[in-house]
Parts: C-alpha cells; sequence; structure tokens
C-alpha cells in the first residue's frame, strides 16, 4: 500500500541531555530537540496484519493537523518544529475515519462495513494513570501518526477499542462521503471538548466566551461553546480568511488582534466592551501563544472565569496570579481527547446537528497530493484540509 512517510534524523541538539528512556525507546519526548533534516514523500510500503483485537480500516478521510505542518517545517538548525512525544520513521495522519475491512479473531463489536473513526492516543490501560482514569497521560503512550504508522494511508490497523462507529451521523447525512468527511473531524473536535467541558469542567449557559486563535481545534471549541450556550462567543485569529470560518461556525464578534493593536485597543479591552465590563467566564487558548494571549485574558477574566490551555507552546508565559485570586479565577491544562465518553458525544452532536464542521472545511487532497496538501496547510488560512485516500 502507499503511505506518507516521514523520515527524519536522530541527532539530539547540542545541550540536550537525552534520556536513558529516549535511549530505550528510541521515541524524543521533546521532538524538536531531536529529528533533524525531515523528508516526506509517499512511499510503498507493506499494508498492516491486524492482530486478534484489531481491526484494518480502508481510509477514507484524513484531516491534516497544526502538528503535521510543525514535521515539514524545521527552525533555523533544521530540526522539526513539533515540540512533543515522536518517533520516526512513521507514516503521519491522525485525524481519520475508515471502512472496516478486516476484523481480528478478538472483536466482537465491529464488523466488516462499519463506518468508524478512532482515537489518536493508544493508552495501555494497564499503567497508574490509565487505571485512575487518565487515558490522555499514558506512561506508554504512543500516538497514531507520531510514534506508530498513521492514516495518510491507504490501510491502518488499530485497536478496536479505540474505534466508534459513525452510524448515528449517516442517519443525519445519507451522503456516505460526507459521513467519513465528518468523521475525520471528530478526533479534534474532540481536543476541543476535552478542554471546555472535562478538564474546565464547563460553563453554565448565557456564559460570555473568548475563544484565542482559529485553527481547527479554535474552530471547533467555538462550535462547542455556541452549542452549549454560551451567550456571546468572541473570537481572535490574525488570518483573514479564517476569521471568515470562525463566524461561520458560530462566532459572534471575531477580531484580529493584530489590527487591534494597532488601533490603540487590545483582545482584553474588547472582551471588556462586549461584556460591559464583566469579562469572559470562560476562555479557550487555541493560538498556542500564551506569552502573548494570557495576559490578554488575564485582564478581562470574568469573577468566576475559567482559562484552559490547548495550543501547545514550548515557553514560559509571564502570568499575574494577583489577578486570579482577586477574579477567584481558575487555568486548566488539557491534553489530549480520550476517556470521559468524549468521541460518543461529539458523535451525537455532529449527528443531532448542534455542530456542522462541513463548515470547517476548506480543501481536499488525494493520497497522491498528500505533502501538496501538508504545504497548503502552512499557510494557515484553512480550516480543516482532507486528504482522501480512497
Ligand atoms: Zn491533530
Ligand atoms: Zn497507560
Amino acid at each position: 500500500m502507499r503511505g506518507l512517510m516521514l523520515e527524519a534524523k536522530w541527532e539530539p541538539k547540542s545541550g540536550y541531555a537525552v534520556s536513558e528512556w529516549e535511549k530505550r525507546t528510541g521515541k524524543a519526548i521533546t521532538g524538536n530537540s531531536i529529528w533533524k533534516s525531515p523528508t516526506l514523500a509517499i512511499r510503498e510500503v507493506p499494508a498492516p496484519t491486524v492482530g486478534p483485537k484489531e481491526v484494518l480500516l480502508k481510509v477514507k478521510a484524513c484531516g491534516v493537523c497544526g502538528s503535521d505542518i510543525q514535521f515539514y517545517e524545521t527552525d533555523a538548525q533544521g530540526y522539526v518544529m513539533y515540540p512533543g512525544l515522536t518517533k520516526f520513521t512513521c507514516i503521519t495522519g491522525h485525524e481519520f475515519s475508515g471502512e472496516v475491512v478486516e476484523v481480528g479473531k478478538g472483536v466482537t463489536d465491529l464488523k466488516v462495513g462499519d463506518m468508524v473513526t478512532a482515537e489518536e492516543m493508544i493508552w495501555c490501560g494497564e499503567c497508574k494513570p490509565c487505571r485512575g482514569g487518565f487515558f490522555n497521560h499514558c506512561s506508554n503512550l504512543e500516538e497514531i501518526g507520531f510514534t506508530i504508522n498513521g492514516a495518510f494511508a491507504e490501510y491502518i490497523a488499530i485497536g478496536s477499542k479505540f474505534c466508534w462507529k459513525l452510524n448515528a451521523l449517516q442517519e443525519r447525512y445519507p451522503d456516505v462521503n460526507t459521513v467519513y468527511e465528518l468523521g475525520a473531524t471528530v478526533e479534534p473536535t474532540c481536543v476541543a471538548y476535552n478542554g471546555i467541558f472535562i478538564r474546565a469542567g464547563g460553563f453554565k449557559p448565557g456564559a460570555y466566551a473568548a475563544v484565542y486563535g482559529g485553527g481547527p481545534i479554535g474552530l471547533t471549541a467555538i462550535a462547542l461553546l455556541k452549542a452549549a450556550g454560551a451567550s456571546k462567543v468572541i473570537a481572535f485569529e490574525t488570518v483573514e480568511a479564517r476569521r471568515k470560518i470562525c463566524s461561520a461556525m458560530g462566532a459572534d464578534h471575531v477580531f484580529d488582534p493584530v489590527a487591534l493593536v494597532k488601533q490603540g485597543s487590545s483582545p482584553s479591552q474588547v472582551v471588556l466592551d462586549l461584556t460591559k465590563g464583566e469579562g469572559a467566564d470562560f476562555q479557550f487558548e487555541a493560538a498556542g501563544a500564551p506569552a502573548l494571549t494570557i495576559p490578554e485574558m488575564e485582564k478581562s477574566l470574568a469573577i468566576n472565569g475559567r482559562i484552559v490551555q490547548v495550543g501547545r507552546a514550548a515557553e514560559r508565559v509571564p502570568m499575574y496570579l494577583e489577578a486570579f485570586q482577586v477574579r477567584r479565577a481558575q487555568f486548566f491544562g488539557s491534553q489530549g481527547h480520550s476517556g470521559d465518553e468524549i468521541f460518543p458525544n461529539v458523535i451525537r452532536l455532529m449527528a443531532s446537528g448542534a455542530i456542522d464542521n462541513r463548515k470547517m472545511i476548506t480543501a481536499r487532497y488525494s493520497l497522491e497530493q498528500a505533502v501538496d496538501a501538508i504545504k497548503r496547510s502552512g499557510s494557515r488560512t484553512d480550516g480543516k484540509i482532507m486528504v482522501k485516500p480512497s
């Protein structure tokens, strides 16, 4: 079969102390410190075989994620930009859907022909964090498209316990192609859902919400906040094309933060204006620029306000904790999408029409054009770009 293979050299940066665990597993905890000179190409590789508790999926759609661009882009020294857990060589792509074409002997809940999406985080279920219910923090974590082969490919084999049926979507969308495309947007929506409802504990209907960053995660956050009853969703995004998608996904007000500053205003100022000085009850960081965004959120915190950090950035952030004390505010870190019924609930929200991710799909590519799809996503003007292997 064909797959989009990422190769890179294991060449730790001078000054980076490679841990014993990294040496033993071949996994980099901080990808940016180890993987140099990445190359992406469609290659012919053996099709995966199915273990007893696995299914083989014929991949129908796989979305391009911000992290996929960070595997392609390099820093001044030639290292991948992605800061997180990685092990190369591997096939990339982790936001996907597909048709079950083979089931392992021990699989009981899926059959050939089922339409499914899947979790990207392959948690073990046996380590202490997993047994505590913290699957997103598994100590033996493998990540599809990061440490093991992903779904920019014709086929992928995956444990059936990580798959979720898309049947409910077909009740609303008779067109199978639409079901698969929406199915490939479930994973990023689950990342936003985990941040808003699980990690930060949600908010009261009627709350004022702000979202910083209008990439795919920010866009799905806007839709979820609106669906859950936020009375105003205020979004900040620097790219004009993405600001339009923010509006389409349900943002009531959308601003370019750079233009605001040029005009002598600021994001915090417009949040305070639009909330009549009360501030935002819920703020979502999806820009991956917390050194810039968190200080703004701090200045427009409502009493009992909550901030959740979902964007990734390997940097320290100046925080004025007095603001959190005086405003009785809370800050939450959020990673991942597994557990807590997140996947089935997101599929239900899509099936009910409460969120409509069709509005954020802006481009489609074949598997042969996958490198072009990644390159295009580097312009950061799209909502979600889909690669369609079949
Ligand atoms: Zn992703
Ligand atoms: Zn585990």
